[in-house]
């Protein structure tokens, strides 16, 4: 890749986190529909969350579901700032579809 290139590449990572959404958290027991847009679900039956989910960033419409159980791999975790805005570790990499990778740092998309 010569620099002009790489130039865009950085370009285009920073244009996306710009105009990417940022998520707002929502807390369900259940849910039986697709994530809406810009929302990132909690999914809680009983006194943990179990599941997020949410739409993929890239613009692909495809549901994302992060398992929050330990004994079940693999498994993601989160925390909320003061603000409400949420954290997802490890980062999340799709292995089908579009295979984007990105991390979600304070509600907001950082592509890798
Ligand atoms: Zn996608």
């Amino acid at each position: 890749m010569n620099l002009k290139e790489k130039i865009y590449k950085w370009l285009d990572g920073r244009y996306k986190e710009i105009i990417g959404p940022r998520y707002s958290i929502v807390y369900v027991r259940e849910w039986k529909n697709g994530a809406p847009p810009k929302k990132i679900l909690i999914m809680q039956d009983g006194n943990y969350p179990d599941t997020l989910l949410f739409k993929c960033p890239c613009g692909c419409k495809q549901d994302i579901y992060l398992n929050l159980l330990t004994d079940t791999r693999p498994c993601w975790s989160f925390f909320l700032s003061k603000r409400k805005k949420i954290t997802i570790t490890p980062s999340i990499w799709r292995k089908v579809g579009c295979r984007s990778h990105f991390f979600i740092r304070k509600g907001k998309v950082k592509w890798v």
